[in-house]
């Protein structure tokens, strides 16, 4: 029974619908879609010479002295073709019939392909062919090789690509001036270039993008987006906001009763802050710190500015235990001097929730804590001046818009946004739109560092002697359970046992539990007793991960922390440290640790600095997953990398504050036309 391979659908998708999904719409999309590499079909060498360079790819032309289909040791497809100077065999394991014919005796074949000496001597396995007449010319650039989607051949790719080519508005949109100044080369040759690279070029720049061809394309992307995040900061100072202009009794009586003195990095980034909400507009702004920087008493500063300019102030967190103790800590610092804080989680009992929600509306709640409650529709406040969202990559882009909403009559709250996630600062100011940052980067006074050490899991043992010693010496200690991923059944599993097992192994110790399916009420009544100091060791999952603060404990073990990420490591051993006692973190890992585990875990030992550790993730793991793909505007950079192109970045940020400062219409023109041709629709992922 004669076999063919299996035939595509009848109807199939069209060419363009295929190029559609791509993202290629129009001909400037076509033209932008560059090659990711290049084939070398410029030259044709001997069979001769071939055989000698053998392994190598080659390009070979000859005619098929015999076709045949063998069957041994299965259904192929043989095809001898000789030059004079020696012949060859091409092997097809899968073909069409067409092919058979197409490759007739007699036939003239130019092949690409790897060349193998095998039993029956030389020969190339599903060599890339084509049929040619005597004496076709060679093409004279290297052929190009496209990202492409399922069903969308080469041939079909290059063929739409080079006619969009010839149709499409070559206009280049920077001025000759500007190209002069900055070295750039024109685009239509540029582009060109890295479509049709001519034989001689520095395939190795190619490949690399250091080619100024590839300056081009890249500084041209990153103009557009430098543009288009400025015209978005732009369009929100065109909105109205209080403005927050008096720091007056509360934020002098709140310093007044702190503690503690501020840093120097505190004071900076609330000098900025406070400059920011005296505006007009909305502020919006990201405080960026390592954990334990003291973050919050920065937010309740500014919080203290918006009710000292009679406005309301809201402070949203993640979680049920963070947004409680961020409560405790503010209302204790705020409420002795005269100002209602409010408290609003999903858990509270309905006549609580009603009695929030009624001081909130009054506005005799001058300041309101709590988790993500405080999106509800239910939720109106009064004259709400200033919103702070505490860890803010735990909230989606929709929630955190949510909140900027809740201003009156159109007025939009300034916000701050706080993290400890370190975001390497360039990639800050170009993957997030139009944002501002301050940088605490500064710890308090008197913090001793964290000593870190891995730890085969086997030895267990010897850890549960070392909690036992730091009991005995007053100090508090964390027991984290592995992250289980798969099940979350299995990780309360864990952790019940885990404690368990404490319990009995340490049983003149006060060993306590916290997980996730607690009732936030059990929750409080465990982390008080910690927090209280009549615990001594605390066993939890990752619900301590973000913001819990026992300056007592001293000593946190992570169970299997291979299973953990670097930016979850780094928060959970910032737990500890937070005192003047010096701290241990216990990493027990089970062996054997795979290459990347083994990567975080020395990390992990090497530094404590959260900024560095960033940097090490991102080098691990990408800008796109390091971001996570809502927050960031990946899809806009296709073609320059914001590690090696940063110097490209600052020229890209200069220009764009030139062509919209600059009020002539020659440069409008400038910035429509170069935000048209490379972004057309895909503006939309900036405007958050
Ligand atoms: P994070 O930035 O991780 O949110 P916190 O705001 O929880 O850090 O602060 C960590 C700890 O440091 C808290 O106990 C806080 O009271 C304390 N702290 C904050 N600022 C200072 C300071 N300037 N001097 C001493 N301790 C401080
Ligand atoms: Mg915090």
């Amino acid at each position: 029974m004669p076999v063919s391979p299996p035939k595509t659908a009848k109807k199939t998708v069209s060419a363009e619908a295929k190029l559609a999904k791509l993202g290629l719409h129009t001909d400037m999309d076509l033209v932008l879609h560059l090659p990711m590499r290049y084939e070398d079909e410029t030259q044709v060498i001997t069979i001769e010479e071939a055989r000698l360079h053998g392994g190598d790819t080659s390009q070979v032309e000859g005619i098929v002295v015999k076709n045949e289909i063998a069957f041994k040791p299965r259904r192929q497809l043989l095809v001898h073709i000789s030059d004079g100077t020696g012949d060859l065999q091409l092997r097809f394991m899968n073909f069409y019939g067409s092919q058979v014919k197409q490759l007739a005796e007699g036939t003239r074949v130019r092949a690409r392909g790897e060349l193998k000496h095998g039993f029956f001597g030389a020969e190339m396995v599903h060599p890339a062919y084509k049929v040619v007449n005597e004496g076709a010319p060679l093409p004279t650039s290297l052929t190009p090789v496209y990202p492409s989607g399922e069903g969308l051949s080469q041939p079909v790719l290059r063929k739409a690509i080079g006619e969009a080519m010839k149709r499409v508005d070559w206009t280049d949109t920077l001025p000759p001036s500007l190209r002069a100044e900055l070295q750039l080369s024109d685009l239509e040759p540029a582009v060109k270039l890295l479509h049709y690279p001519p034989q001689q070029v520095d395939e190795h720049a190619l490949l690399d993008r250091s080619h100024p061809a590839w300056t081009r394309v890249k500084f041209d992307e990153l103009l557009a987006q430098q543009l288009s995040l400025k015209r978005a900061q732009r369009a929100r100072r065109a909105k109205g906001s209080p403005p927050l202009t008096k720091v007056g009794a509360l934020s002098r009586d709140l310093q007044a009763v702190l503690p503690f003195k501020l840093t120097g990095a505190q004071q900076r980034v609330l000098t900025e802050i406070s400059a920011d909400l005296r505006q007009p507009y909305p502020m919006q702004r990201l405080l960026q710190g390592d954990v334990g920087s003291g973050k919050t008493v920065v937010s309740a500063l500014a919080a203290a500015q918006a009710i000292d300019s009679g406005y309301q102030a809201a402070l949203m967190a993640p979680t049920e235990i963070l947004a409680e103790q961020h409560f405790r800590k503010i209302a204790a610092w705020m409420e002795p001097l005269g100002v209602k804080v409010a408290w609003l989680t999903g858990s509270l009992k309905k006549k609580e929730k009603q009695a929030a929600y009624d001081m909130i509306e009054s506005g005799e709640a001058r300041l309101v804590v709590g988790t993500h409650a405080l999106l509800q529709e239910v939720v109106t406040f009064s004259n709400l001046g200033l919103s702070i969202v505490d860890e803010q990559h735990r909230f989606g882009v929709g929630q955190r818009l949510t909140l900027r909403n809740k201003g009156n009559e159109g007025a939009v709250p300034h916000q701050l946004m706080m993290s400890a996630t370190p975001i390497p600062r360039t990639l800050a100011m170009t993957y997030y739109a139009d944002l501002e940052v301050s940088v605490i980067d500064e710890l308090p006074p008197g913090r001793s560092p964290i000593v870190t050490r891995a730890i085969d899991q086997n030895r267990r043992d010897e850890v549960i002697e070392r909690v036992h010693a730091a009991a005995q010496e007053g100090r508090q200690i964390y027991w984290v359970c592995p992250l289980i991923e798969e099940s979350e059944a299995l990780q309360l599993q864990t952790a019940t046992d885990t404690h368990a097992l404490l319990a009995e192994a340490l049983p003149d110790l006060n060993v306590g539990l916290v997980h996730g399916r607690m009732k936030p009420a059990e929750k409080q009544v465990v982390m008080d007793a910690f927090t209280a100091n009549e615990m001594h060791v605390l066993v939890a999952t990752t619900v301590i991960e973000v913001g819990v603060d026992v300056p007592n404990a001293s000593l946190m073990v992570i169970e299997h922390a291979e299973r953990f990420g670097l930016s979850q490591l780094h928060q959970l051993r910032g737990r500890v440290g937070r005192g003047s006692a010096a701290s241990v973190c216990l990493l027990l890992y089970q062996s054997p640790l795979g290459q990347i585990a083994k990567q975080r875990l020395m990390t992990m030992r090497e530094t404590t600095d959260g900024f560095e550790i960033a940097r090490r993730d991102l080098e691990i793991r990408g800008p796109g997953e390091f971001l996570g793909a809502r927050q960031s505007g990946q899809a806009m950079l296709r073609f320059a990398d914001l590690e090696t192109d940063a110097w490209l970045v600052d020229q890209a940020r200069d220009v764009a504050h030139d062509l919209l400062h600059a009020n002539t219409p020659e440069k409008a023109a400038t910035v429509e036309a170069h935000l048209a041709r490379w972004l057309g629709g895909r503006e939309e992922f900036l405007k958050v």
